[in-house]
């Protein structure tokens, strides 16, 4: 799921210091890769939460039933659904 975030702030990363290096770092440059860096932790952390987020169908502790990932309580039981 992280694979095509990892491969954008890698390609990212590697353009910003080959121009770096061909140029010469400057102070343009060096937001840029920050800005990237930046970028990339943050799509990495957005990937995390929705990777967490998208759980299938659960069975209940309880009775076993089969209940989504998202309702509070059991449909069949009543019974408090771990989060
Ligand atoms: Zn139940």
């Amino acid at each position: 799921m992280t694979a095509w975030v990892t491969g954008i702030v890698a390609a990212g990363v590697t353009l910003a210091l080959l121009t770096g290096v061909t140029r010469g770092f400057d102070t343009a440059s060096l937001p840029i890769l920050a800005g990237i860096v930046a970028l990339g932790a943050l799509a990495i952390a957005v990937a995390r939460r929705a990777g967490t987020g998208t759980v299938g169908p659960g069975r209940c502790d309880g009775c076993g039933g089969l209940i989504s990932p998202n309702a509070p309580v059991c449909k069949h039981c009543g019974a408090a659904t771990a989060p």
